[in-house]
């Protein structure tokens, strides 16, 4: 810089400016961060409150996820309404538990529950599915968790059964880091409506339940979307072979009431 030999001053400023500038553009930057403070496993699920205190309600909770869904009570219940933006996906993320898209405050996706707006804040994936709706599994779903301005907390469960390749799994897939990480992505543009059946959806389970991983947080509101997704058989298998089995054990029910919308 020429102004350095003319003024000291002047050249700390322009230094402090470029510094500046830098510190913003790397503020945009994200460094993946493990979650959890302690590890755990999907063998260890029976006793995840052992490994960390902080891990408590998973094995003390009355009202864990993911559980069975068998004899639902029908009653009439609010349309889901699903508003899903385009937008560049930035960053995909393997936390060694499941492979991640997070979103931030802001992004315009929204589910609709009656007068009730949850903004989405993240979507992640699970094989084989962790709900089961009378006893039965599907190969993969994918969790969409939203939260309202008042901190409420809403789970979306997708099924994923084998059929056509999903477009937007694919380009997810094509980004998944092969271990704990995150790969940064440029020039690709996801919506999350890509893995809704519908933007509309009236056929849902109801359930009141918690976080499905350590600390298992309850308060959750889970719908269960009674429609599956389809993707290809090599895209479950592609995800297979990352986390063969990602998925928490049915949890007791303990006296809940499942709805069900008519
Ligand atoms: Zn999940």
């Amino acid at each position: 810089m020429k102004n350095c030999r003319v003024s000291s001053v002047l050249c700390g400023a322009g230094a402090l400016l470029i510094g500046a500038l830098l510190a913003a553009q790397d503020a945009t930057r994200e460094q993946y961060a493990s979650p959890w403070r302690t590890a755990w496993t999907y063998e260890q699920a029976a006793h995840w409150s052992d490994l960390d205190p902080e891990y408590a309600m998973c094995n003390s909770g009355k009202e864990q996820s993911p559980i069975d869904i068998r004899s639902a009570q029908q009653i009439d219940l609010s349309l889901l309404r699903f508003e899903s933006k385009t937008a560049p996906l930035r960053y995909v993320i393997n936390n060694r538990y499941t492979i991640r898209v997070n979103y931030h405050p802001g992004n315009g996706n929204f589910l609709v529950v009656g007068d009730k707006r949850y903004q989405l804040r993240q979507f992640h994936f699970h094989h084989p599915s962790e709900e089961y709706i009378e006893g039965k599994s599907y190969p993969m779903e994918v969790h969409l968790m939203y939260q309202a301005t008042d901190g409420g907390v809403a789970g979306v469960t997708v099924f994923l059964r084998p059929g056509s390749g999903n477009s937007t799994v694919q380009k997810i897939w094509q980004h998944m880091p092969e271990k704990e990480g995150q790969n940064e992505v440029t020039g690709v543009e996801i919506s999350p409506g890509g893995l809704l059946p519908a933007e509309q959806v009236s056929g849902y389970y109801e359930y009141m339940g918690s976080v499905t991983a350590p600390p298992c947080t309850e308060g959750v509101t889970w719908f269960v979307l009674k429609q599956p997704v389809e993707m290809s058989s090599q895209q479950i298998d592609a995800f297979a072979k990352l986390y063969p089995n990602d998925a928490r054990p049915i949890q007791p029910l303990n006296g809940r009431v499942v709805k069900q919308s008519r």
